[in-house]
């Protein structure tokens, strides 16, 4: 196998910051910003990565916003940030901007698929040690990471076949992630589509087009990525196989990032 490359710092620095003209820097949460815990519950962001992003923030040419798999309510909560700041959950099905917000519909239709997954993915934790359910508004997630092994193993397998024939009604959509499997309603909203209505709202409020930095670690930021377009710089966080520009390794790195963006504008 090839090794992963990871590109430095300053490379993806200079990428965000060689042209004038105004920034939009999405990030997500998850093991992009904070680092990864067994208990999703203990994830918090560093008090220093909050105080670089509250920089960027406060700055007149940047505009800032979190994109996370987590409720609204929930990243809101953890991220904190005073002033104009936007924050998508569920992946991108709930938003919420400094004036605006928007809530993806969903179809009735899915709601007795997405029940049923429910009570199915019940049974696959029961029988594992340390899985659980989560079930949002329009998802229904089994998470593995406190799981050994191979007990993920069984209950990846398990998953499929116990799955399979829901999916095939195509009223849900499997998204694997990073130690979880999440069955989404298909009408729900992606982080592309996150991006987008994000991108809108900024360029009307400023009057002018933006510039869009995104960084991800999860399968479910290829969307993101994806949204972009072709002026916009992509960090993909961690070893994944991605369609990003860039690279990083962990989120330290972004840490290291967001201090060099912070130092660029203020010696600009
Ligand atoms: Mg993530």
């Amino acid at each position: 196998m090839t090794p992963v490359r990871y590109d430095a710092v300053e490379t993806v620095a200079r990428a965000v910051c060689h042209e004038e003209g105004s920034l939009l820097l999405l990030t997500d949460f998850d093991g992009t910003l904070c680092e990864f815990q067994t208990d999703p519950e203990q994830v918090a962001l560093s008090p220093a990565r909050r105080q670089l992003l509250a920089s960027l923030v406060e700055h007149p040419r940047f505009d800032v916003g979190i994109v996370s798999g987590r409720p609204l309510g929930d990243i809101k909560s953890r991220v904190a940030l005073d002033g104009a700041v936007y924050y998508a959950g569920l992946h991108g099905c709930e938003i919420e901007g400094p004036h605006n917000a928007a809530t993806a519909p969903i179809d009735d239709a899915e709601l007795p698929d997405l029940a049923e997954a429910a009570t199915r993915l019940d049974v696959i934790a029961a029988a594992v040690e340390g899985a659980f359910v989560e079930c949002k508004r329009q998802s229904v997630t089994l998470h593995l990471r406190a799981t050994t092994t191979e007990d993920r193993r069984r209950a990846e397998s398990r998953f499929h076949d116990d799955t399979r024939d829901l999916l095939a009604r195509q009223r849900l959509r499997l998204q694997p992630g990073d130690c979880i499997l999440e069955l989404l309603a298909a009408s729900s909203w992606t982080k592309g589509d996150a991006v987008i209505w994000i991108r809108r709202d900024v360029e009307r409020r400023r009057a002018t087009s933006v510039r869009l930095v995104y960084l991800g670690d999860d399968q479910t930021d290829e969307h993101a990525f994806a949204a972009l377009g072709s002026d916009g710089v992509s960090v993909a966080v961690g070893p994944r196989p991605s369609g990003a520009r860039y690279r990083l390794p962990d989120p330290p790195a972004v840490e290291h990032l967001l201090g060099r963006l912070v130092e660029d504008i203020t010696t600009a």
